[in-house]
C-alpha cells in the first residue's frame, strides 16, 4: 500500500506553520539579514506555538511529534527564512541525542525544562581538525573522582551562545563519549559570533571546554558509545535538513514564477521563453523529488527501520536542489536577482550552507556507497 496523501492533522500543522510564517519569520527575513541580530522573539513565539522541541517525548512535556511532523513545519519556516528557521531547529539536533541514549533522569532534568520556558541548547562535536572526519575528535575527557574533566575546542556551533548546554562528544582515552554540559559550568567559553556567507539570523560560535568539570551523571550511555549517539542522532534530523532545503526551493521557485510571469521583455512575458519555463519546470520536478526523498527517510524513522542511507539521499539530493535553484531564481530575475531589493541573492547565500552542515554532501554520498557495497543487486 502506498499513500502519499497528509492526514487532517498533518494538514493542519502545515497549515499553522505557514501562518506563523506569514506573520513572523518572512516579514523579518531581511532584517535579521542586514543586522545579523539573534532572531530571540520569533523563537520565542515559534516556542509558544509548540514549532520548538517538536521531538521531546510527552513524558517530558514536549509535543513528541514524528520526524515527518518535524520536516512539514520546518519546510514552511525555511520557506521564510532559513537562518530563522535553523535559529529555532538547533534545539532538535542537541536534544536528539538525549531522547536517543539519555537517562530519565537526564531527560527530565535537560529536555522538560525546555518545554516550560525559551530555551536553547546546542550540539557540538566539530572541531579545527575534526569535521567530516568525527573520528578525529580530540577534546579529552579524563575522569577524576566521580567527575570528568574536559578540554578542547569546539568550533561552528549552532545556537553556541545562546544554549544552556551542550551535548559534547568528547575522548576519554581512545573511547569517544557524549556528554552533556551545562553552559554555566565554570571554564565554559563562547566565542563571538561568526560572520558567515549566509543564514545571518543563525547563531555560529566557538565554545572552548577549559577544565570544565562534568558530573559522571551528565555522561550519555557508556563510556564509548558517543561517536554511534552523535550519527544516529543524524537519521533522525537529516530528513528535517532536507526539508529546511525544500523550504529554500519552495520560496525560489514561487519568487521566480511570479516575476517570469509579470516580467515583459521582446514584447512577450519572461514566462513564454522555453528558456525560463523549463528552469521553473525543472525546480518544480525536483522539488517534488526532494521532497518524496525527505518524507521516506523521515517516514522510514518514523516507523522504527533504519533510513540511514536514505536520509543522506534526502540531504544532498534536497541540498543541491536548493542550490541550484537558488541560482536559477536569481537568474531569472536579471538585475533584481543580484541586488538585495529582491530576496534572491539571499536566498543564493542561504542554500549554501546545506550542502555543508550537518555532514558535506561528500559525505553524504559516502553513506550511500558504503550501503550500496554491502549490497548485491539493488532490487
Ligand atoms: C554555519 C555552520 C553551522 C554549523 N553548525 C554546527 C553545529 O551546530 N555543530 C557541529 O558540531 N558542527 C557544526 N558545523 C560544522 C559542520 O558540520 C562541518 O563544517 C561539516 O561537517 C564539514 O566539516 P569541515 O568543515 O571540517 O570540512 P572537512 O571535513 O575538512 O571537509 C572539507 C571538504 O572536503 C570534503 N571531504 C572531506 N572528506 C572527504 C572524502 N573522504 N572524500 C570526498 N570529499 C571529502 C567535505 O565534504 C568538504 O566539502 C557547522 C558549520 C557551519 C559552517
Amino acid at each position: 500500500m502506498i499513500d502519499f496523501s497528509f492526514s487532517p492533522a498533518q494538514q493542519g500543522l502545515r497549515e499553522q506553520a505557514k501562518a506563523f510564517t506569514e506573520e513572523w519569520v518572512a516579514p523579518n527575513a531581511a532584517r535579521h539579514d542586514r543586522t545579523g541580530e539573534f532572531p530571540k522573539e520569533i523563537c520565542r513565539e515559534a516556542f509558544r506555538r509548540g514549532f520548538m522541541n517538536t521531538s521531546v517525548p510527552k513524558e517530558y512535556g514536549g509535543r513528541g511529534l514524528a520526524v515527518l511532523d518535524h520536516c512539514l513545519v520546518t519546510e514552511e519556516i525555511c520557506t521564510g527564512c532559513s537562518g530563522i528557521g535553523t535559529a529555532i531547529d538547533g534545539n532538535g539536533l542537541s536534544q536528539a541525542p538525549v531522547i536517543l541514549a539519555g537517562t530519565p533522569e537526564q531527560k527530565a532534568r535537560f529536555l522538560a525544562p525546555m518545554t516550560e520556558e525559551l530555551m536553547f541548547s546546542a550540539y557540538a562535536v566539530t572541531e579545527p581538525e575534526a569535521g567530516s572526519d568525527v573520528a578525529r575528535v580530540k577534546t579529552t575527557a579524563v575522569k577524576v573522582g566521580s567527575d570528568y574533566v574536559l578540554n578542547g575546542v569546539k568550533w561552528w556551533i549552532t545556537n553556541g551562545s545562546v544554549a544552556s548546554w551542550y551535548f559534547v562528544l568528547a575522548r576519554v582515552e581512545d573511547r569517544q563519549t557524549g556528554f552533556i554540559v551545562p553552559a554555566d559550568s565554570a571554564g565554559v567559553v563562547r566565542g563571538p559570533k561568526e560572520i558567515n556567507l549566509g543564514q545571518h539570523a543563525s547563531n555560529t560560535v566557538r565554545v572552548t571546554f577549559e577544565d570544565v568539570k562534568v558530573p559522571e551523571a551528565f555522561r550519555l550511555g557508556a563510556e564509548g558509545d558517543g561517536f554511534k549517539i552523535a550519527m544516529e542522532t543524524f537519521n533522525h534530523t537529516r530528513p528535517g535538513i532536507a526539508a529546511g532545503a525544500n523550504g529554500i526551493t519552495k520560496a525560489a521557485l514561487n519568487i521566480a514564477l511570479s516575476y517570469a510571469k509579470r516580467r515583459r521583455t521582446f514584447d512577450k512575458k519572461l514566462i513564454s521563453n522555453q528558456g525560463i519555463s523549463f528552469k521553473l519546470a525543472e525546480m518544480m520536478t525536483k522539488l517534488d523529488a526532494a521532497r518524496f526523498l525527505a518524507y521516506k527517510a523521515a517516514w522510514l524513522i518514523d516507523n522504527g527501520t533504519d533510513n540511514a542511507r536514505e536520509a543522506s539521499e534526502a540531504k544532498w539530493f534536497a541540498s543541491d536542489v536548493a542550490m541550484e535553484a537558488a541560482i536559477a531564481c536569481a537568474q531569472i530575475l536579471g538585475g533584481y536577482g543580484y541586488t538585495n531589493e529582491m530576496p534572491a541573492e539571499k536566498l543564493v547565500r542561504d542554500a549554501k550552507i546545506y550542502q555543508i552542515y550537518e555532514g558535506a554532501s561528500e559525505i553524504q554520498k559516502m553513506i550511500v556507497v558504503a550501503k550500496l557495497m554491502r549490497t548485491k543487486v539493488v532490487e
